[in-house]
């Protein structure tokens, strides 16, 4: 397991972090006071979400090589499968296909997945899950073309309503070898996966080259607002280390991308702030 106690060129910035993806949240930043702020404190990478590159993915993308880091990924398709989907196959596969075209034009190697509830009129999952992996897979050429990996993401249980199909990383898994694409993988998040006691030994059968990408935050002990209430590291009940390990016996080397909802706490600091305090958690309890 690596050693980031006194070195944190492995953290990432998802700029969920600072507010960014919702409107009247946040201090605001641009992607360059993000790039910036991120660079001078010695991060190495940087997670967008679509919303804030519009038409810049290529100069935001060199903007951030410039600066010594990388594009650590992109947030994130959209839904592909539930309630919350756009209407119909083909304006979900249009709108999954520029989400991999904004991926590529940053040059970031990872576009994670959101897959989204169970299909109107379904009871379940697995049903779901089969359309699910017929889209990734309809989707997963066209971003190989364009050395874009897709990461399925698996969310906390309490989403499977509408966000999700996938709940745990045995779901994810299944779906990456119902697909059969080599840039197929998945995305593990601390929120979503921090109760899973099988995670380590689902993520060891996975072997190496399954994990596109790790999340950090923590659960608090009274979290008090399922999206927007998650917690600094080391302020939850999370065994952070057991989980990154978990995820590097897997194999993965990767970027570890701090990514906190947190419309009450943390978005109500200023940046600056939170960029430092999130490196010392890091160095500190990841
Ligand atoms: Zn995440």
């Amino acid at each position: 397991m690596r050693d980031f106690s006194n070195d944190h060129s492995a953290l990432a910035l998802n700029t969920a972090t600072l507010g960014h993806n919702l409107d009247g949240h946040g201090a605001g930043w641009s992607p360059e006071q993000v790039i910036e702020g991120c660079a001078e404190r010695g991060y190495g990478g940087v997670v967008f979400w679509r919303r804030e590159i519009g038409a810049r993915a290529i100069e935001i993308g060199d903007r951030v090589r410039d600066a010594g880091m990388e594009v650590a990924g992109l947030c994130r398709t959209p839904f592909l499968t539930g309630p919350l989907a756009l209407d119909g196959h083909s304006k979900i596969m249009d709108d999954f296909f520029a989400s991999i075209d904004m991926a590529a034009g940053l040059g970031t190697a990872v576009l994670t997945i959101v897959t989204g509830g169970p299909e109107p009129g379904t009871k379940g999952v697995l049903e779901s899950q089969k359309i699910l992996a017929d889209r990734v897979a309809e989707a997963a050429p066209y971003a190989a073309e364009r050395s874009v990996n897709l990461a399925l993401e698996p969310l906390n249980p309490m989403f499977g309503g509408n966000r999700t199909c996938i709940m745990t990383a045995a779901d994810a898994l299944r779906v990456c070898e119902m697909v059969g694409a080599q840039n197929v993988g998945l995305a593990i998040d601390v929120y979503h996966t921090w109760w899973d006691t099988t995670l380590a030994d689902t993520l060891l059968a996975a072997g190496p080259d399954r994990i596109l990408g790790y999340h950090l935050c923590d659960w608090l002990a009274d979290t008090a607002d399922m999206m927007l209430d998650r917690g600094m590291m080391g302020d939850g009940v999370a065994d952070l280390k057991a989980l990154r390990e978990a995820v590097e016996n897997s194999g993965y080397r990767g970027l570890c991308e701090v990514e906190i909802f947190s419309a009450e706490n943390w978005w109500k600091r200023d940046p600056s702030e939170v960029l430092d305090e999130i490196v010392k958690r890091f160095r500190a309890v990841c």
